[in-house]
This record gives structure tokens, C-alpha cells and sequence, in this order.
């Protein structure tokens, strides 16, 4: 049998198996189709079934999560824990709570998850948990209180040496700070069980802002050895949380024009770009006031509101997805390609469907995959995990230093891998086969287990 063949009999085995978890299939497809060049020249990946080990998660965990609202009544969600592959490193991946999270969608992030975590070079395996709860609408209780539900039944399956889970979509350090509180309380200890913890209680500096840093410092890489910078670019974000905001700040600083970037209600187009002022201005409407983009330009009023609309219709050098999976399609690409884009950067996990990346690769764009780019956020959480094993705390400016190697070294590991399997470029083929190689020679190291 051919390696294509192979390769094919096992993607088509996984969605025969579970024929309803598209979003999975998308992900293991994405990856395992790159991977030829490496199987074909190393046969023990094949001689050791790794495809077919790697594509089945260690194990599944899934709870029922009582809980009781404002009004007093019995409400009742669905909590999941995929523990994915724990080869080098204790499962490490966020919790994600949001009405659209099913089992499938954990999957394909927990899949993700191990040949990100893999990438930044830290001991951390792949794993990923979550929720169809909403914090939108909810009052502060009830969040307390659903996630001190979840976590008594979560806290039996992780530790800080089994499974270190931290923030995703619709949970960040409101929730993380819930969780760590019930787990303290239920297990009587005191360790680095969750990452993404308030400063006043093991956190790390940098935690915050690391997705998005992050994601622009691998950004600047790529420019970089192509002789050129982001110094007066024209960038456009999409989503405008916590890796939007901060993505958006770091082009600042680096002499980028951000001139685009959306919310689930619409986009914002500000010809002028960002500032320091409107920067702050965002935090504060989306942070703490936890407020809708539809207030930018009562503010700001030179600035354009589209409601409902995408941020990919705004002309731009530098296109930052930082939203969510398949939230930039075929046709946006062909839009984003007809303005000229010339690089594609994901903030979000698998933000971008296949067919819009086939149109990336097509008009030769770089394309920086997210489970090398986004990986910034679990790499800082792995050094928020490293001082707190050595119970000592970092200062900025030597995390945002870590930070930074981590992501020069991934974009470096990128290159190697596609200049010895693919072509120049090739970042998707890049990241997975860097990816994958480490996990899997630690799986042939260690057995069939
Ligand atoms: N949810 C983030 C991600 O997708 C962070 C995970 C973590 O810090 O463990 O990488």
C-alpha cells in the first residue's frame, strides 16, 4: 500500500467511526495529509501504528454538571474532559464553555492541542475540556456556581503532574480563578493544577497578553527572513478578546496600522488604525465592561460599525484570525487575496477552513497555521507551570524574553521541518511534522501503551 493509501485508509477509518464529528474529521485530515513526505521516508511510524494511536484520545471523560440558577431552578449541562496524549508531558489544553461545544469539538482541539504543545518545545501532552454553558447572560453567581460544579467532578481526573487544564473560548480569568478555588478546596492543596491564575495566586506575567504576542512575534519571523517588517502594514484582526486585543497591541508596538477587527455582533473598520487611547478604550469595553464592538464608534466617531459583517472585506497586508474555528472561509480568502493580502496568521484554533487555505497556498500567501502560531498562550502556560514548581514568580520582562524564544524557535523548527520535507514556505506542512515527530518518537520510545 502506498503511504497516500495509508494515510487515506486511516482518515477513513476515524470517520467511519465516529461519523458525525466533522470538525475532528477537519482536524486529522488537515494534518495526517501533510504528514506523507515523513511516513514515506521513516517507516516505523507505520510499522508502530502511530497514525492509528495517535487519532484515538487516551481517554474521554464525560460528566453531568448540576447546577442551580438565580431564579432557583435545576439546570443541568454537559461537562467533557479528552485526554489526549500524554507521550510528552502531562495533558495540558483550556476548558472551553460555550453553547456550541460537543465532543467532537474537544476532539479536534485536544488533537490540535498535542502537536501544538509539542511545537513550543515544553514537557506538556495534549488535552482539552469543556462545556455547552454560556457565561454570556449569566450572572456572576451563576458562574460561580456552575464552575464550582464542574470542577467537582473535573478535580479526580487532573493534577498537576496527570492533566493542568486553563482557559479557552468563554473562560478566562473570572473562571479560572472559580475553578482553582473548588479544586483547592476539594483536593486540600495547593499546587499548579490550572494555568491562566490570577497574579495574586500563582499566575504568571505575560499569561494574558501571550496568545496574542505571540502570535505577532512568530509573524515578525516570518517576515523577517523574507527582509521585511511590519512597519507601516496595513493589518486586520478578527474577534477582539483576549488574543485579538493583544495582537492588536503588539503590531502597535511594532509600528503595524490596525485598521480592522469584529465581535459577534459586527465589524469595525477605522481607516485612522489603533492607538494607545483606543487600545485602552477596548480593554475596558471588553474586558471589564464586557461590552459589544457597536460602542467603538460613539466613541470614535471617524470609525465604522458593519453589523453582522466579517472583518475580511477590509483591504490589508496582514490578516489575523482570532475567533474561532472555520470563521474565515473560501470566499473571504478569495476577498482577502483579490485586496492583496500577502500573510494569513491564526490566533484561533483552526480558524481557517480547508478550502480557504487552499486559496492561501494557491496565491502563494503565507499561511501561518495556529497550532504554531497560537501557541504562544499554552507555552506561557507551561512557564507559569515552571515557576510554579520552583515556587518563584517571573518578572515581565523575563517572561515576554521566554515568550519570545519560544515562538523563534517554533517558526525555526517550522523551517527546518519544510525545507527537509516540503517546500519553502510550506508552514502547515512545517508545524505538523515538527509536531508530530517528537510525540511520536516518544511513543515508539515508550511502548505500546
Ligand atoms: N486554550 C489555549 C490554546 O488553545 C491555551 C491552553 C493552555 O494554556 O493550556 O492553546
Amino acid at each position: 500500500m502506498s503511504t497516500k493509501a495509508y494515510i487515506n485508509s486511516v482518515i477513513e477509518s476515524v470517520k467511519k467511526k465516529d461519523p458525525a464529528e466533522h470538525l475532528f474529521h477537519q482536524a486529522v485530515e488537515e494534518v495526517l495529509i501533510t504528514l506523507e513526505p515523513i511516513l514515506a521516508a521513516q517507516p516505523k511510524y507505520k510499522e508502530n501504528a502511530i497514525l492509528e494511536r495517535m487519532v484515538e484520545p487516551e481517554r474521554i471523560i464525560t460528566f453531568r454538571v448540576p447546577w442551580v440558577d438565580d431564579k432557583g431552578a435545576v439546570r443541568v449541562n454537559r461537562g467533557y474532559r479528552v485526554q489526549f496524549n500524554s507521550a510528552i508531558g502531562p495533558y495540558k489544553g483550556g476548558i472551553r464553555y460555550h453553547e456550541t461545544v460537543t465532543l467532537a469539538t474537544l476532539k479536534f482541539l485536544g488533537f490540535e492541542q498535542t502537536f501544538k504543545n509539542s511545537l513550543t518545545g515544553l514537557p506538556m501532552g495534549g488535552g482539552k475540556g469543556g462545556s455547552d454553558f454560556d457565561t454570556r447572560g449569566k450572572s456572576e453567581g451563576e458562574v460561580m456556581r456552575f464552575c464550582q460544579a464542574f470542577m467537582s467532578e473535573l478535580f479526580r481526573h487532573i493534577g498537576q503532574f496527570t492533566d493542568v487544564p486553563a482557559g479557552d473560548l468563554g473562560l478566562g480569568g473570572r473562571e479560572i480563578g472559580y475553578l482553582f478555588g473548588q479544586y483547592k478546596k476539594l483536593t486540600n492543596q495547593y499546587t499548579g493544577v490550572l494555568t491562566g491564575k490570577g497574579l495574586d495566586f500563582g499566575g504568571s506575567l505575560i499569561r494574558t497578553e501571550a496568545t496574542g504576542y505571540g502570535l505577532v512575534y512568530f509573524a515578525e519571523e516570518m517576515l523577517k527572513i523574507r527582509n521585511d517588517g511590519f512597519k507601516g502594514k496595513v493589518c486586520v484582526i478578527s474577534g477582539a478578546g483576549n488574543v485579538g486585543v493583544h495582537t492588536a497591541e503588539k503590531l502597535l508596538h511594532l509600528g503595524a496600522k490596525v485598521v480592522g477587527f469584529s465581535d459577534y455582533d459586527g465589524a469595525v473598520y477605522d481607516k485612522d488604525g489603533l492607538t494607545e487611547e483606543k487600545i485602552a478604550y477596548l480593554k475596558d469595553l471588553v474586558f471589564v465592561k464586557r461590552g459589544s464592538l457597536k460602542e467603538y464608534n460613539k466613541k470614535f466617531e471617524k470609525a465604522e460599525f458593519y453589523a453582522g459583517k466579517k472583518s475580511w472585506f477590509i483591504p490589508c497586508y496582514a490578516a489575523f484570525p482570532t475567533s474561532r474555528e472555520n470563521e474565515l472561509d473560501e470566499n473571504d480568502a478569495q476577498t482577502l487575496v483579490k485586496n492583496g493580502v500577502k500573510a494569513v496568521c491564526e490566533g484561533a484554533n483552526m480558524p481557517c477552513g480547508p478550502k480557504a487555505i487552499e486559496v492561501f497556498r494557491k496565491n502563494k500567501v503565507l499561511y501561518a497555521p495556529g497550532k504554531a502560531s497560537n501557541a504562544g498562550g499554552v507555552g506561557t502556560s507551561g512557564l507559569e507551570m515552571t515557576q510554579n514548581s520552583i515556587r518563584l514568580s517571573w518578572t515581565r520582562e523575563e517572561v515576554d524574553a521566554h515568550l519570545n524564544k519560544i515562538m523563534k524557535n517554533i517558526h525555526n523548527a517550522c523551517v527546518n521541518a519544510y525545507m527537509e520535507y516540503g517546500a519553502d514556505g510550506d508552514y502547515m506542512l512545517g508545524a505538523n511534522i515538527a509536531g508530530f515527530k517528537k510525540v511520536a518518537d516518544a511513543m515508539i520510545a515508550q511502548g505500546v501503551v
